[in-house]
């Protein structure tokens, strides 16, 4: 009975917080509150695939679930990204009978690195893919080895893993699974993303503390790996992205699976290759997966744009506290040219911290490249991003510091190509500054 009335409750309130426009963890809550094992009461799909790690998630969930969709599968997933034990009751309750049946060939969760262990105590995922673990949310979550035996707890039994070869922390918890070992990574020489990490995480061995080094960083702080002091390094992938033309969005696995994407940076083309690579462990044939892939635009995608007159906005969306993304939206704008507006007000939407050491972990020396003209500092850290710019090297007579948020009406004003980079939890600020002249345009990934 009381499995019935959380069902209900959670189905109920799900509809109506639809109807108001609330977030999806809400409804999974009550019904947790009503029955706390409500899920291992439900009869669940067959093959559950969870996906995790620092950077990526939401966009190879997505892929991940075109090429199921496009095979014909029913997929249950948490489209709203709500990866916390809560949001993850939400969509299975919502997706259930009454009884209690899932109605879905496969489902696909996106778990939180941390939560993972404790959703899994109910749902076993029969499959279990981790991307990769970087500096992220450090308040939260300390530093990627912290993380690392938080996901460590998530791991056993016999799920299959489908690891990142190029993330010698993530290919460390190989050893923790009695079940199957498959690797997905970018093959030398296919990426360059022209510039080193500015930190050297994944240069002691998660195996034996030694020294390791990397033959060639792929992407981001990965790459390939070999530890000097014991037999450990970088597993041969069964899934190798060995082919890509940025610029063209053409790119090829193992030599034969050929995909035309519309994403085109690098850490993107990663997200594809583990989403390729979990399809076809979920027994879809490459051709299909290569061509739900093709030409997909990510809903997820975190590139906007604008037209006000004649002059171009454009949103590059990182992650405050997360240097990878910062890089990548960087180095963006480097590769387009123009102007760059960073905004950091609110560090975090979830919980305050004054903490800003993470500005130095991320690549400001790129925006000295003469490829970009004049860099807008804004929020209420613009004195901390000043600091960080001059040690970058970004000269000064280039940097522009706004005295208040409202101030960015100066760089829409100046700027006729104009990257505007901040992370969500400082998003709304920059939209709702936005000119009412400006007109949204169609944003590629
Ligand atoms: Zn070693």
């Amino acid at each position: 009975m009381k499995k019935f009335i959380a069902i209900a409750v959670c189905k109920l309130a799900a509809f109506v917080g639809r109807l108001l426009g609330k977030g999806s963890s809400m409804p999974g809550k009550l019904a947790l509150r009503i029955c706390p094992d409500i899920l291992s009461r439900l009869t669940l799909p067959e093959r559950i695939v969870a996906v995790t790690g620092s950077n990526g998630k939401t966009s190879t969930v997505e892929m991940l679930v075109r090429c199921l969709t496009e095979a014909g599968q029913r997929v249950v997933w948490n489209k709203e990204g709500s990866n916390q034990i809560e949001g993850v009751t939400t969509m299975f309750l919502r997706a259930c009978s009454l009884s209690g049946r899932v109605k879905c060939d496969t489902a696909v969760l996106e778990s939180d690195e941390q939560y993972a262990r404790h959703t899994f105590r109910y749902i076993r995922p029969t499959h279990f893919m981790i991307l990769n673990l970087c500096r992220d949310q450090l308040t939260r979550n300390g530093h990627p080895e912290y993380v690392l035996e938080r996901i460590a707890a998530a791991v056993g039994g016999d799920m299959k893993l489908i690891l990142n070869a190029d993330d010698p922390l993530v290919c460390s918890l190989a050893k923790l699974t009695r079940g199957e070992v498959v690797y997905f990574g970018v093959a030398k020489g296919v990426i360059n993303d022209g510039f080193e990490p500015m930190y050297d995480d994944g240069r002691v061995c998660p195996e034996c503390d030694g020294e390791m080094s990397f033959s060639e960083h792929t992407y981001g702080p990965f790459g390939h790996w070999s530890c000097h002091n014991c037999e450990n390094k970088r597993p041969t992938p069964k899934y190798e992205l060995t082919s890509l033309d940025l610029e063209s969005g053409r790119m090829e696995i193992n030599s034969s699976a050929e995909i035309s994407s519309a994403i085109r940076t690098p850490f993107s083309v990663s997200n594809l290759l583990a989403a390729f690579a979990a399809a076809s462990e979920l027994g879809l044939d490459g051709a299909t997966s290569a061509k739900a892939l093709s030409g997909y635009a990510l809903k997820s995608g975190r590139l906007r744009t604008w037209k006000n007159g004649d002059k171009n906005i454009t949103f590059l969306t990182a992650k405050h506290e997360n240097s990878v993304s910062y890089d990548q939206s960087f180095a963006a704008a480097v590769k387009r040219g123009g102007d760059v507006l960073v905004i950091v007000d609110a560090v975090s939407r979830k919980y305050f911290t004054g903490e800003t050491s993470w500005l130095y972990d991320i690549n400001f020396s790129l925006l000295a490249s003469e490829r970009i003209g004049r860099v807008y500092l804004a929020g209420a850290y613009v004195n901390d991003l000043a600091m960080r710019s001059e040690l970058a090297g970004i000269p000064k007579e280039k940097t522009v510091l706004l005295d208040s948020l409202d101030s960015m009406s100066r760089a829409f004003e100046e700027s006729s190509e104009l990257y505007v980079i901040t992370c969500f939890a400082d998003r709304d600020k920059f939209l709702s500054r936005l000119p009412e002249t400006a007109k949204e345009g169609q944003g590629v990934c």
